[in-house]
């Protein structure tokens, strides 16, 4: 009943609230007007096997802020998610990362890619359009984009996400658990859901070469991974111990500051193809076994 006289909903919209309500409101403000200028870029972060080949890139936003300099997401995604602009952020990734995964491509490499989806990005069939039109814009096979969904994203609206993920797997894009292990891993999704990739979260990752315990999550996700018949990503790889056991654990895939820092998309095009060609050359005929 106390809840109900005015002093104590005064107390509950404590100042800190209004304050960070007034903050959040101010982002999407401002990231309404950075939308329609352009000032979202998007930077690549390489996924590549243990032995070092460059396998895919990862797309992640960034806010060129004309004042503020370069933002990173966790600054402004939540304001997003409030004031329903995280379809806009997903056109605009979508549009700029395609463009420039067909650029690379143009040159016969064949080099995937990850894209962020946010929470409220799936509980709509916008996604799935946005998706759709995309890869058609930029005449891309569908197989070539992996769509990134947190298992909280997936949790805030089982049902519908459920529903935008079975139409993902229809379009024919591969879909992967992001930050595995940190949400409410339940097996229950991995047996209904068409799950193509999981990627642990670097929580686990970044322990394992000197955690007992965590060496022994690591391990036994890999081995669940693989029974499933999915490929595994280890994300927040950021020594060559870390690299050198998940390498021995039969992890596919590694990500992190220590297998590369995101890098805009002309500094990720220089780790593509051409070095990679001058390498693999074929041996002079002389010099093949008879
Ligand atoms: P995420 O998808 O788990 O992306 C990995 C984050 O970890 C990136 O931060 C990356 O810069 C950082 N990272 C990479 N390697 C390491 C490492 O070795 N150590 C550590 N400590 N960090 C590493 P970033 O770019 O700030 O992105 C943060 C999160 O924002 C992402 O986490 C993702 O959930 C979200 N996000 C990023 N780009 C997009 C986007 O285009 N759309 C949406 N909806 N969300 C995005
Ligand atoms: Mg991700
Ligand atoms: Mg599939
Ligand atoms: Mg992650």
């Amino acid at each position: 009943y106390a809840a109900k006289t005015a002093g104590t909903s005064v107390a509950l919209h404590s100042p800190a609230t209004v304050g960070d309500r007034r903050q959040r409101l101010e982002i999407a403000e401002d990231l309404f007007q950075a939308l329609e200028r352009h000032e979202l870029t998007v930077v690549y972060q390489p996924i590549r096997t243990p032995e070092r080949g460059l396998v895919a890139a990862e797309a992640l936003v960034r806010w060129d802020h004309p004042v503020r300099g370069r933002v990173a997401p966790g600054e402004f995604l939540e304001a997003a998610e409030r004031y329903r602009l995280t379809h806009e952020i997903a056109r605009r990734v979508l549009e700029v990362s395609l463009g420039d995964l067909a650029r690379w491509r143009d040159r016969a490499v064949p080099v995937g890619l990850s894209v962020n989806v946010s929470a409220s990005d799936l509980r709509d069939e916008t996604i799935v359009n946005l998706v759709a039109a995309a890869l058609l814009e930029h005449q891309l096979p569908p197989e070539v984009l992996t769509i990134e969904i947190t298992e909280s994203a997936m949790m805030s609206d089982p049902d519908r996400s459920r529903a935008v993920m079975r139409d993902l797997d229809d379009l024919g894009v591969n879909l992967s658990v992001d930050d595995y292990g940190t949400g409410y891993s339940s097996l229950q999704y991995l047996l209904e859901l068409p799950i193509d990739e999981i990627k642990l979260s670097r929580t686990f990752v970044a322990s394992l070469a000197h955690e007992e315990r965590a060496r022994a999550i690591v391990a036994s996700t890999i081995d669940l991974t693989h029974a499933l018949g999915l490929r595994m990503v280890a994300e927040g790889v950021e020594n060559v111990q870390t690299l050198t056991a998940l390498q021995e654990l039969g992890c596919d895939l590694v990500q992190g500051f220590h297998v590369g820092r995101p890098v805009p998309a002309e500094e990720f095009a220089r780790l593509l193809a051409p070095s990679t060609a001058g390498r693999h050359r074929l041996p002079a005929p002389g010099l093949s076994p008879a």
